[in-house]
């Protein structure tokens, strides 16, 4: 029995490289021996990517299926949408710019056909961006790799999964899930295949400095719990701090000149009081986070699909 291979494709606003993408992979796939179906996941868009998905999808309507969200829910939610409604016994996420290459997925199929559960695509290059975005990404990675024990230096949403795969991450419960990371840490016979970033088709990248930082954010402390041991970490260093100049303050009581020191004083009020207020806002910002996972909203909210 031939296999049905299904490519998730989030859209934001991608109303120029609907019909391109449909066209390039249909041009990849028909000649190939797998049957393949396109889920495409409109998160939201303002422009007319929806329309677009329902013209592709009335061109050729054993192909492509759409799914609309009712707002925009973010790339991860749209990624896990076009998991639940992806029919495929192996389902490939990539990007509907054209920025991960069609023939790179062919190169997945071939790997999961020997056997693999989970392609990775492996980013050979990053591509143009500045000195600060590098570092920053590399920072970023720096510490998502640790908490996951897994390098992620090159990672990328660019994957091929396995039904059983797709089913267990259908299965999680947790609401701040970081896609990239998560496909990774749940194991299974795992292999990459490097791939040159393309440049974008049409449009622009959604990335603001700002959605970024929020996303770095968001993904490593829904990874990792670093962050608080570094507010006790900082407690014990300030501790150190304590016991010095407690010494220091005795000895000075006991010998006489217990009036001087008004500047250490202060110093340490201010010290000591920021570290406070962030290790509070670290603490808040993880209750935050279960405060969100507790109220048990759905990921996303479905308006649409055809
Ligand atoms: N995307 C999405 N929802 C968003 C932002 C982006 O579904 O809120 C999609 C977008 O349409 C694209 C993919 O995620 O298919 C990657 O986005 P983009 O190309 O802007 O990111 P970059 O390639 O610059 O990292
Ligand atoms: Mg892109």
């Amino acid at each position: 029995m031939e296999s049905l291979i299904s490519v998730v494709l989030p859209a934001y606003n991608e109303e120029g490289n609907i019909a391109l993408a449909v066209n390039t992979l249909t041009e990849k796939f028909r000649t190939e021996s797998f049957h393949y179906e396109l889920v495409f996941v409109n998160d939201g868009s303002k422009d007319k990517t929806w329309l677009e998905i329902e013209k592709a999808k009335s061109m050729d309507p054993e192909h492509v299926k759409g799914i609309c969200f009712s707002r925009n829910f973010g790339k991860e939610a749209a990624v896990f949408a076009g998991l639940n409604y992806a029919a495929g016994d192996a389902v490939v996420i990539m990007d509907c710019d054209m920025q991960h290459p069609p023939k790179t997925v062919l190169k997945m199929y071939e790997l999961w056909k020997q056997g693999y559960e989970v392609v990775e695509g492996v980013k050979l290059s990053r591509g143009k961006e500045s000195a600060i975005h590098g570092f920053a990404a590399k920072t970023f990675y720096r510490i998502i790799s640790k908490a996951t024990g897994i390098d992620m230096a090159n990672a990328s949403d660019f994957k091929l999964l396995d039904r059983k795969v797709v089913d267990i991450l259908r299965q999680m419960p947790e609401r701040n899930s970081f896609f990239r990371a998560l496909s990774s840490w749940v194991g299974f016979r795992t292999v990459q295949v490097g791939f040159e970033v393309q440049e974008r088709q049409s449009g622009k990248s959604k990335w603001s400095t700002r959605s970024l930082i929020k996303y770095a954010i968001t993904n490593i402390t829904s990874f990792t719990s670093l962050p608080l041991q570094l507010v006790t970490m900082s407690g014990f260093f300030v501790l150190l701090f304590a016991i010095i100049l407690g010494i220091q303050t005795l000895v000075r009581y006991f010998s006489g000149h217990a009036v001087e020191g008004f500047t250490t004083v202060i110093l340490l009020l201010l010290f000591i009081g920021s570290v406070i207020m962030i290790s509070l806002g670290i603490i808040g910002y993880y209750i935050a986070k279960i405060y969100d996972e507790v109220k048990k909203r759905p990921k996303y909210i479905v308006s649409e699909v055809i």
